[in-house]
């Protein structure tokens, strides 16, 4: 199966201190620290002349010799760009060297839901809502855009400098051409991935694969892991998925029923049935209690009083 992590030559060559886009001599970036790396390549701190902070993206042009990589690198950067949402990380340029290709993002200082999902293990309602309501907007203006993320998870999801989502890493998405188009590659992360992403080779996937992620995101924030974790192989977790074998740990008391209930309606095997994003967002448990309009920093570590 194709998760998308495009097998790559590991490069230790580190890109120059100072890049310059080629084309444009008046600009120039100065590199500070490296914020992450990943699949493709690494991810540092830089700025500019007039002192603003950016992210940018490296890769390195030898885990561009495959055709694949080359084309999943340009199906990223054709989607991405055209994209300008509040909760989606802002492109901002691509350009390139002889040695690596560079592309410029908007700096997300607080790092992800994955990193706060895994020091705070569980949210609260309100915290759930915040961000869930952050992502349902950021997904309908993709669904708007015909675009489909395919690889909806905590770990893509980045929090800017004031705890806003901004969702990132379109390395799978997809574009479709036409209204109803269905996409056939298998591409995601175990956890996350929906059924008939796996399992449906006949009628495909579409935006609903996207609305399954959310489920399992949203039950990652209430209970602290996925909903179809073992600790067996991936395989395990696709049998799991394909059975629709989860439950709501009973241990844990303080989760409302209407979030469960709403987990429950985004987490239905077949597509056609699963809830829109638009009936996600009428869900009684957006209107069940507060939802904070900010989150303060310190939510990464404790959780926040709304009182
Ligand atoms: P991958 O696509 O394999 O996840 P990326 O190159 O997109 O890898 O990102 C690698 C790491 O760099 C991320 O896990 C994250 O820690 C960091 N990172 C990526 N984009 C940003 C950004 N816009 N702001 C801050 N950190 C980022």
């Amino acid at each position: 199966m194709d998760r998308g992590k495009r097998n790559l030559t590991r490069n230790n060559r580190e890109p120059p201190l100072i890049i310059k886009p080629p084309k444009k001599p008046d600009h120039e970036y100065k590199r500070r620290g490296l914020l992450g790396e990943g699949g493709f390549g690494r991810c540092y701190e830089v700025e500019t002349k007039e002192g603003k902070i950016l992210a940018i993206k490296v890769v390195d042009k030898a885990s561009l010799r495959n055709q694949k990589n080359k084309d999943k690198l340009l199906s990223e950067i054709a989607i991405h760009k055209r994209l300008n949402h509040p909760h989606i990380v802002k492109f901002y340029d691509c350009f390139e060297d002889q040695s690596f290709v560079y592309l410029l993002l908007e700096l997300c200082e607080n790092k992800t839901l994955a990193f706060m999902n895994k020091k705070r293990q569980r949210l609260t309602e309100p915290e759930v809502r915040y961000f869930m309501l952050q992502l349902l907007n950021a997904c309908e203006y993709m669904q708007r855009q015909f675009v489909i993320h395919r690889d909806l998870k905590l770990a893509n999801l980045f929090l800017s400098k004031d705890m806003k989502i901004k969702i990132g890493d379109f390395g799978l998405a997809a574009q479709l051409e036409r209204e109803g188009e269905r996409k056939k590659t298998i591409c995601g992360t175990p956890n996350y991935i929906a059924p008939e992403v796996l399992f449906d080779q006949t009628n495909g996937h579409s935006f609903e694969a996207d609305v399954w992620s959310l489920g399992v995101i949203m039950y990652t924030l209430l209970f602290g892991k996925p909903p179809f974790q073992t600790d067996g192989e991936v395989h395990q977790i696709y049998r799991k998925i394909k059975e629709l074998k989860y439950e709501f740990p009973s241990h844990i008391t303080n989760v409302s029923k209407e979030a469960k209930k709403l987990i429950n309606l985004m987490l239905i095997l077949e597509p056609e049935k699963r809830l829109t994003i638009q009936q996600i967002l009428n869900h009684e448990f957006f209107s069940l209690g507060m939802t904070p309009a900010i989150i303060p920093v310190s939510a990464l570590n404790i959780a926040p009083c709304f009182d």
